[in-house]
């Protein structure tokens, strides 16, 4: 049988790293020879091509990188059968959103991967993700062909769904509100989720639209409500600098909406043309803004609603919908087209 094609891209992270968890120099040909010396096995399930993007710890990666990732993929994929990244899981997935709203439709499969321990310890986990995630680019089913994927341990996720869950399991990621696509044990077992997935109807990807250069990045900021919230610290200039606040409710959507310091700093965000995008973290079920008395409050003051939207996704989108929103009704309009790669089809 004919080997699928798969361009591997390297962007470092634990994977890679040495046993210290030092970054090692490294060229495509020295990746190449190490990967190809540890993990033989790789050739037999596809003709690799490989390409060391970046070396870094994920924790220094952001929008230049999801860009360059992006573009990179938008230029090469057609030359291969599916496209498998290595990268770091502290911001995995930020990336995996960030290239799933980028580049829907996708040309060709593409799976993010990356590892617990790197591959030169004695037990990683490092040599059967790399293994799992070469088989579903290379040989995943056809619903799953333009559509960004992570493949850890022994789970396939929709990439903008998932979050790192743990520093220390093997199964460092979830998929909280959204089913897994395949699960992995002497086989991969694609679920059947697959078959209900839509198909995704946007003709040009996002990053199409994304101007080159970018401009000044958009700011956002994540805060946390908690009991007691000091809004006073939220006065002067700086509100005004912010394009929009992440907030995160208690998880059944709710705020301290009584508090009137809290109302305030809302109202005043408003007034600024600061959007307040509201998350919950928590819940693996699906919550409502607007279910509790609390809710019903924050939107009528305007506070957008993410939806089902991981706090990682969320963020992204809001970047996103910033870029390319020239006033603030395209940005309305933008935020509540939820896209498909976004939800996976479950609105
Ligand atoms: N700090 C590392 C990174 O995200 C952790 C890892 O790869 O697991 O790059």
């Amino acid at each position: 049988m004919k080997r699928p094609k798969i361009l591997v891209l390297y962007t470092g992270g634990t994977f890679g790293m040495d046993e210290n968890l030092e970054i090692p120099d490294l060229s495509a040909p020295a990746l190449k020879k190490r990967l190809l010396s540890r993990v033989p096995e790789m050739a037999r399930i596809a003709d690799c091509t490989i390409r060391v993007v970046f070396n870094l710890d994920s924790c220094q990666m952001g929008f230049e990188h999801w860009l360059k990732l992006a573009r990179e993929i938008r230029s090469s994929a057609r030359d291969f059968d599916g496209v498998v990244i290595l990268h770091g899981t502290d911001t995995l997935a930020y990336t995996a959103a960030a290239l799933s709203m980028l580049l829907s439709p996708c040309p060709r499969p593409v799976v993010l991967t990356g590892a617990q321990k790197p591959l030169d310890s004695l037990r990683n986990d490092a040599r059967s993700n790399l293994l799992t995630a070469l088989e579903v680019a290379g040989n995943g089913p056809r619903e799953l062909s333009n559509r960004v994927m992570v493949a850890f341990h022994d789970e396939v996720y929709l990439g903008s769904r998932v979050r790192k869950h743990s520093a220390f399991d093997f199964g460092a990621f979830e998929s909280p509100r959204f089913p897994r696509l395949a699960r992995v044990g002497s086989g991969i077992h694609y679920e059947p989720i697959l078959r209900s997935l839509p198909k995704i109807t946007k003709k040009a990807p996002w990053i199409d639209s994304i101007p080159d250069p970018v401009p000044s990045l958009p700011r956002i900021l994540k805060i946390e409500v908690t009991p007691e919230f000091p809004s006073e610290s939220f006065e002067g200039d700086w509100l005004k600098r912010l394009d929009s606040i992440l907030l995160t409710l208690y998880p059944s959507a709710t705020a301290p909406t009584m508090h009137p310091g809290f109302m305030e700093f809302i109202h005043r965000a408003g007034k600024n043309g600061t959007n307040i995008l509201a998350i919950t973290e928590r819940s693996h079920a699906p919550v409502h803004m607007g279910s509790y008395e609390s809710g019903k409050v924050l939107k009528k003051a305007g506070v957008k609603w993410c939806a089902d939207l991981t706090p990682e996704a969320a963020y992204v989108k809001a970047m996103l919908t910033h870029l390319l929103a020239t006033t603030p009704k395209v940005f309305d309009r933008l935020w509540d087209h939820p896209l498909s790669d976004e939800t996976g089809g479950a609105v």
